[in-house]
């Protein structure tokens, strides 16, 4: 059976002591909380990992990166390596967020570099995919959403897909607080299982954990964790406020 999950996509925001505060306020939230098969992942700055992780020891919630580089290690002034996650014990790293893809001009090759580097050192990706609004409006967004998938994570083996966790976050949602309805969510996710599928088998697509994420928040979460193919979100602004990403939690 699929993974339930609700991420928390910082971004680049918070204090080490607001970062300390929000942690703390949200482990003290899941502690009495029964999670059934739901994980819960913070995914806060790299300056941050390390406190998170110490917290994480004693807590319900598991820590990832927000980025990482292809690379192992080398000369590659101000990056952070799969290597260095590794050794902080953080088992999730978001990939291909829309955001890094349009303000630094990750493509689908150096992506599936960084999808190869996490796969190799048992980190599993969040890999994110998502049309613009011109491409939903022109109606190609099936189509861009293959592309991204086939070129950034298809080239896996089907025993390392199995690691990665996928993110149907279109652009047009991020943070403007117009999210995908639940049917367009659900017909988008339903693509994307069937593209698993037909790529690997029916077995691997049933067991992909396919996120929603654009602006999902406490008050659309519960409508849209309802449609049978979306196993969880991608949240970034809901995940700044405990009691608002707590809520969100309690919907799925
Ligand atoms: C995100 O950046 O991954 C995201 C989903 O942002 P927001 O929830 O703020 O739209």
């Amino acid at each position: 059976m699929r993974k339930k999950i609700v991420a928390g996509n910082w971004k680049m925001n918070k204090t080490f002591g607001e970062a300390e505060k929000l942690i703390a306020d949200i482990a003290a939230s899941l502690e009495g909380m029964e999670l059934k098969d739901t994980e819960v992942i913070l995914c806060p700055p790299f300056v941050y990992l390390e406190m998170a992780t110490d917290i994480a020891e004693e807590s319900k919630f598991r820590v990832g990166a927000q980025n990482m580089n292809d690379h192992d290690l080398g000369a590659f002034t101000g990056e952070i390596s799969a290597i260095m996650l590794n050794s902080l014990d953080v088992k999730y790293v978001i990939i291909g967020h829309s955001e890094r893809r349009q303000h630094y001009n990750e493509n689908h090759e150096f992506l599936a570099g960084k999808v190869n580097a996490a796969i190799r050192h048992q980190i599993q990706p969040i890999f994110c995919c998502g049309e613009i609004l011109a491409e939903r409006e022109a109606g190609t967004h099936f189509t861009i959403v293959k592309k991204q998938l086939d070129d950034s994570v298809f080239q896996l083996l089907p025993e390392h897909f199995k690691q990665v966790i996928l993110a149907y976050e279109p652009v047009w949602a991020i943070g403007t607080g117009v999210n995908a309805t639940p049917e367009q969510a659900q017909e988008m996710h339903l693509y994307i299982r069937e593209t698993i599928a037909e790529k690997y088998d029916r077995q691997i697509a049933d067991d992909t954990t396919i996120l929603y994420g654009g602006s999902c928040n406490s008050k659309n979460a519960r409508e849209l964790f309802i449609q049978p193919d979306v196993d969880g979100g991608l949240i970034g602004g809901s995940s700044l406020k405990a009691d608002e990403f707590i809520a969100v939690v309690t919907s799925l």
